[in-house]
């Protein structure tokens, strides 16, 4: 029989993770059977218990099971600790190995995918949720000259930067510091872009940068790109690269192999007009 994996999430009809671990396996020649599991609120431990007895080796974690997934671990790795929550679990005997890919997946997306550097230069991230917890250990390690964090809810972000700042420069503010300000990586990890909304941001900001990159995948010219793209910006991007490079992490500490990721991106490519 071959191995196990799944993702669980809720809800979890949209999920991509079992096409895009279905491609991997075909490149990478490894025999793995791999399912989307509908969480149920409450029964995480259970219904990851039941998975784990009848041979699971690995699970994807989407929302809203992050902050489950972690206290289920028995261990838990720098960025899953950092980021307070887990997006991917390894099991090995009674060990329940936790991990958070979804940081370096942007990271990697960013630098290597679309060829933008990050060293000594000035990022912005708008958001101070999930997703942007876990990107700013990965953007630190890319060492910019400036690392800003922006959030409706300032409070958030301070205590984001206060659970990072020992590991590199970063500062927290409110959208109101961000007139007259420039820089060269411009994040939106909000969810604004879910339901059409645009986070409270200058076009100004956009004047010098080189990129736009937006988290949510498959919604095209959010309003966030769209205001991003009339203010000139060099280059946008969706979170279709992330998304896929934090699976291809996973598969890699799964299987000991790391899938091409261009394939994927380009079938889950949907075009930003
Ligand atoms: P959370 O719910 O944890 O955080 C949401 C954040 O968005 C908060 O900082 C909130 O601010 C802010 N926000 C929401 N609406 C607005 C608005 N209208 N204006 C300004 N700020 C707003 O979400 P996640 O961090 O989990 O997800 C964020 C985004 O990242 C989503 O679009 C998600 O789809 C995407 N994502 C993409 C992944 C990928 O692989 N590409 C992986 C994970 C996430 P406040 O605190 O002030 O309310």
């Amino acid at each position: 029989m071959p191995d196990q994996y799944a993702v669980i999430g809720n809800p979890i009809g949209h999920t991509k993770s079992p096409l895009i671990h279905g491609m991997f396996a075909e490149s990478c020649g490894q025999d793995i059977h791999y399912a989307a599991i509908e969480g149920q609120l409450g029964k995480f431990a259970q219904q990851v218990d039941s998975f784990r007895s009848s041979g699971g080796r690995g699970l994807n974690i989407t929302a809203p099971f992050k902050l489950d997934a972690f206290a289920y671990a028995t261990h838990r790795s720098e960025a899953a600790t950092l980021a307070g929550a887990v997006n991917c679990l390894k099991f090995e005997g009674s060990d329940i190995l936790a991990e958070n890919f979804d940081g370096v997946g942007l990271s990697r997306d960013i630098t290597h995918n679309l060829g933008v550097s990050m060293q000594g230069r000035r990022v912005l991230v708008l958001g101070a949720g999930g997703a942007a917890r876990g990107a700013l250990l990965p953007i630190l390690r890319q060492q910019p000259s400036r690392l800003l964090i922006v959030n409706r809810d300032v409070a958030k972000a301070e205590a984001l930067v206060q659970a990072v700042g020992h590991l590199g420069q970063v500062e927290a503010a409110g959208y109101d510091v961000l007139s007259g300000l420039h820089f060269d990586v411009v994040i939106n990890a909000t969810s604004a872009s879910l339901t059409g909304g645009l986070p409270p941001v200058p076009a100004s900001v956009f004047a010098q940068a080189d990129l736009a990159y937006e988290l949510a995948y498959g919604k095209g010219l959010t309003p966030f790109l769209q205001l991003a793209s009339q203010a000139g910006v060099r280059r946008l991007a969706d979170g279709v690269g992330m998304l896929a490079e934090q699976a291809a992490e996973a598969f890699l500490w799964w299987r000991g192999i790391r899938p091409d990721t261009r394939a994927v991106i380009d079938k889950l490519t949907v075009p930003l007009t």
